[in-house]
């Protein structure tokens, strides 16, 4: 195990040192308020501390580290770019309370993130105030209950697949809805029948990922979106990962009402640990009214709050969301530009068919079709020679990757669910085909290699439901 910096801590080692007071601190600060130990803080130098982090940022696996193919998570590069814009002083230093006349800068850029975001959804206005995609899907609801409660009835139900991300059942469940979910055909899509069977006018929407989470595109969307609306349900996106369809297809155009994107996954900001996302919300008109407020708007070049939305409801987050994940996810726009988001749905689509193409004879995939951004194999195969997906998945840290999203979607048997995102070269896919290859054989010829895996980590199987339960993430002085 890794010592902690406190483990290393030397009495009288200093690696900044503060000039003394010229002040008597005792006359200006009341003595109960003043300490009568020094605190207990490591001792270490500069260079002692800088290696000592630099040290345990290489424990763990990181996506400036190596290929991170999480699927549904879209763990792609963050680009450094849109860090140093991120911290660019006139941002870093704004305060939430400033007046709006000495932030317009910052507004000109939420308004225009919004108007991009427009541009690819092709909806007709945007919030970015959540912080999340589950908090997306909560603001969404919450909009779409107010929409049915201004007609009359806010309904009781909202139907989403049997493969929907668990976020959206519970999402629904917080909103005050019943959740009720419907299978997917053989094909792994939505069971057309099975929706029509259960939609009346009771149902408040209908949530679904398209592509859904079996990487596959809903090839009878038109339709669905008629099912939906022909009972005066709203369509709902999970949009969290646009990845697929960018530049392609726009969701309003597909009819869908209301979609979240995760800018934390699709616009290529930090997640997984590595910092608070941003699950903006793009909406057709109809749902407008009821956007969370202030909204931002524009009137010549100024930019102000607009608080005076009477059907709003209401804040759902303090001041405008997580502004300086905003910034980078605009920058990362802006940079790409909308061609360049084209073939980030291009490449995205090709690397993950490249890997699914060469795995086939190594794997067995339920829904074998070409998929979109990602795929879902089944380790039933292995399963059969004692070795579980989970083994395989811990296995993959042996040879440098993350292990890919485990047992999603519910509806495939040991599933794996694999996104290598467009970043990712050629020679990184081989090096993870190879490795995935070289477990399918270890499979047969050595299954305890797997079943004890992984080898080569600081750690090695660790109990998962402890870690999950009693959760310790801070030291204690003894
Ligand atoms: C990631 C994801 C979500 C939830 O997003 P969070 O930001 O983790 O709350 C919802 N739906 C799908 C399909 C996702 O992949």
């Amino acid at each position: 195990m890794s010592r902690t910096i406190f483990d290393k801590s030397s009495p009288g080692r200093v690696g900044f040192r503060l000039r003394d007071s010229e002040v008597d601190i005792s006359k200006h600060i009341p003595q109960k308020h003043l300490r009568e130990k020094t605190p207990s803080l490591p001792e270490v130098t500069e260079n002692g501390v800088v290696r000592h982090y630099i040290d345990i940022s290489t424990k763990n696996h990181h996506i400036d580290k190596g290929l991170y193919p999480l699927g549904s998570c879209t763990m792609k590069y963050n680009p450094k770019l849109n860090d140093k814009m991120a911290t660019l002083p006139g941002f870093a230093n704004l305060h939430p309370l400033q007046p709006e006349s000495s932030i317009q800068g910052a507004l000109a850029l939420l308004y225009h993130l919004g108007e991009l975001l427009k541009e690819i959804s092709g909806m007709d206005d945007v919030t970015l105030q959540p912080a999340a995609g589950a908090h997306g899907e909560f603001t969404a609801l919450i909009m779409i209950r107010a929409y049915h409660t201004k007609n009359g009835n806010p309904r009781q139900t909202v139907v989403f697949p049997d493969s929907a991300h668990g976020t959206n059942p519970a999402s629904v469940t917080m909103a005050g809805y019943k959740p009720v979910q419907i299978p997917s055909s053989d094909e792994g899509l939505v069971d057309v029948d099975a929706l029509r069977d259960v939609m009346d006018d009771n149902v408040a929407a209908f949530m679904l990922t398209n592509p859904n989470t079996l990487g596959l595109f809903e090839k009878n969307i038109v339709e669905i979106a008629e099912i939906v609306h022909s009972v005066g349900a709203q369509f709902y996106m999970d949009g969290a990962n646009l990845n697929a369809i960018l530049g392609r297809v726009k969701p309003a155009e597909m009819g869908f009402d209301i979609v979240h994107f995760n800018l934390h996954k699709t616009f290529s900001t930090p997640h997984g640990g590595g910092g608070p996302g941003a699950g903006a919300l793009g909406f057709r008109s109809q749902l407008s009214p009821f956007m969370p407020k202030p909204v931002i708007c524009k009137d010549g070049d100024r930019y102000y709050f607009d608080w005076d939305r009477l059907d709003s409801i209401g804040r759902v987050h303090s001041f405008y969301g997580n502004f300086a994940n905003l910034v980078r996810g605009y920058t990362y726009i802006r940079q790409l530009g909308l061609d360049g988001l084209k073939a980030v749905s291009e490449n995205a689509v090709i690397n993950a068919n490249y890997i699914r193409e060469r795995l086939k004879e190594h794997f067995e995939f339920p829904h074998n079709s070409v998929c979109m951004h990602e795929f879902v194999l089944s380790g039933d195969r292995q399963k059969k020679l004692g070795v579980r997906t989970l083994d395989m998945a811990k296995r993959l840290m042996d040879f440098g990757f993350h292990p890919p999203t485990v047992y999603f979607p519910l509806i495939v048997s040991e599933a794996m669910m694999i996104e290598p995102t467009e970043t990712e070269s050629k020679n990184e896919l081989d090096r993870f085909v190879s490795a995935m290859a070289q477990i399918a054989a270890e499979a047969e010829s050595d299954p305890d290699k797997i079943k004890t895996a992984p080898h080569n980590t600081p750690v090695n199987r660790v109990d998962e439901g402890k870690a999950a339960r009693e959760l310790v993430v801070r030291w204690q002085p003894e």
